[in-house]
């Protein structure tokens, strides 16, 4: 009996656990699956989790009901050992340790927040990456507001009152057309503020926003948020931020209370010292096309945490030439991943991965968005919006969530956005987000 340990319960490590289920007989191998939450998080809905138009669990599909014979462990990895074939996990809550061996390791760990070296960005910015992410802002708005509703006007209301969203990626622009929305609705709450006391930036480094996109995609969503009275900053980046605000590299400060930092990600940071891997420049693992690890024999990665050539290395004249970073992929990666293992395991030679991409949407709340479809067809407006929640609700996994997000935006027509500030998220949260951008977080208490 073989063993499979899979690490990480997100789009990627859960796709491949299904498909080892789905092929391999009983008796040809255990699979294990490992994560340090029970759920896969539906990324691509977490800015409306963050603006209350959906319920956080509603974009939380338990691991353990979408896996049937794989053994679930709910653990942070403590330890990696290549050498010796085997990994640590810790459990969150009862600091237990489970120990597992195995045949095959797949490395599925994803991607954190990248702060990249900018000073204050780890201390004074949210990230936009987890569950505990979006509550945060979201508790973090409606604190502001009330906060904002009984000082009198003056520099300090207007900091309160000045909303900052950093990079002008999809993640960024649909964070700050959430916002937008979420203001709308709420704001009759707050008498007397208004609409145009609130101050919303999204700052861009680039020349454009949606940079990697078709430029019309780039400019119906500069037309639309700034038509519903979002600042744009494009083309400045940012050198610092501190109490006061950000500081761009033009000079100009903006004195925002709330920063959204949404400007990157990087490989899961445990990954960065494991020896005998290839690594990327940003700490991710170099694979062969077949997602084995260069230099680890048994060892598989795919997802946020793996660099996937495009070509075969002696074809590949442009070293960029990797897949991106997005569940799109990841849950193509996972499949033909399993299918590797499995022909691995029987004897067989594996096959490269190759997939070519469906295009790309972002939805920019107000019931706009904008999507790139193959063949150079790129939507705009409600059409790609409509195309947007379509898509990505059947992508859901789960029908029992798939009803719910049905219902939570069908409730959105009628009901006024929640400004119920729910305190729930814990300490764990807080430490966990501290060490992935690389603060010196006290231990764990
Ligand atoms: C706000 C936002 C919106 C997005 N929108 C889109 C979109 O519209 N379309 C799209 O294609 N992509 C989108 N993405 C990108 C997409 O989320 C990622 O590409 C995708 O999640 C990668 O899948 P993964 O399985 O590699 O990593 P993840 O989904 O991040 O899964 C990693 C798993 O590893 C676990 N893990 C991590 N570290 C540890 C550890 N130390 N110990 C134990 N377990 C650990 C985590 O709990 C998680 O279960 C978005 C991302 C964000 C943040």
């Amino acid at each position: 009996m073989k063993r499979i340990v899979v690490l990480g319960g997100g789009f990627a490590g859960v796709a491949v656990a299904r498909r080892l289920e789905r092929k391999l007989r009983r008796d040809e191998a255990e699979i294990a699956l490992v994560s340090r939450d029970n759920f896969t998080l539906f990324t691509p809905m977490l800015p409306e989790v963050s603006s209350g138009g959906l319920e956080p669990r509603h974009v939380a599909t338990p691991v353990r009901a979408q896996l049937h014979r794989t053994t679930f462990v709910l653990g942070e990895i403590a330890q990696l050992d290549l050498a010796e074939r085997f990994v640590e996990a810790r459990h969150p809550l009862t600091d237990a340790m489970t120990r597992l061996e195995y045949d095959h390791l797949v490395l599925a760990l994803g991607s954190v927040t990248s702060t990249f070296g900018i000073p204050g960005v780890a201390e004074h910015t949210l990230a936009l990456k987890t569950l505990e992410d979006a509550e945060t802002l979201r508790n973090r708005v409606v604190a502001a507001l009330e906060q904002a509703v009984v000082t009198p006007p003056g520099p300090r209301r207007e900091r309160l009152l000045t909303f900052a969203v950093v990079g002008g990626g999809y993640t960024g622009c649909e964070c700050a057309g959430e916002l937008v929305d979420f203001f709308r609705s709420i704001l009759p709450f707050y008498h007397p503020l208004l609409l145009a006391d609130v101050r919303m930036v999204l700052i861009e480094a680039g020349p454009a926003l949606l940079p990697d996109l078709p430029a019309a995609m780039g400019r119906y969503t500069t037309r639309n948020l700034s038509r519903r009275r979002v600042e744009l900053v494009i083309g400045d980046g940012v050198t610092h931020i501190d109490e006061s605000g950000i500081t761009l590299k033009s000079g100009t400060l903006i004195g925002a209370g709330t920063v959204v930092w949404s400007a990157g990600v990087r490989p899961s940071p445990i990954l960065a010292s494991l020896p005998g891997c290839e690594h990327a420049r940003n700490g991710g693992l170099v694979v062969n096309q077949d997602m084995s690890v260069i230099g680890c024999n048994g060892v598989w990665a795919l997802g946020d945490c793996a660099w996937i050539p495009t070509k075969p290395a002696a074809e590949q004249s442009d070293k960029s030439a990797w897949y991106p970073p997005t569940a799109q992929h990841a849950i193509r990666e996972g499949p033909a991943l399993a299918d590797n293992i499995i022909a691995t395991l029987r004897g067989r030679p594996t096959k490269p991965f190759s997939y070519n991409s469906l295009g790309t949407m972002a939805s920019l709340g107000a019931r706009r968005g904008v999507a790139a479809l193959p063949g150079g067809i790129v939507l705009t407006g409600f059409l790609a919006w409509f195309l947007w929640r379509s898509y990505y609700l059947v992508r859901l996994p789960g029908l029992d969530r798939q009803v719910r997000v049905a219902f939570d935006w069908t409730l959105g027509l009628v009901f006024p956005r929640d400004i119920a500030e729910l305190r729930l998220y814990t300490e764990r949260g807080q430490h966990q987000a501290e060490a992935d951008a690389g603060l010196d977080a006290p231990p764990r208490p």
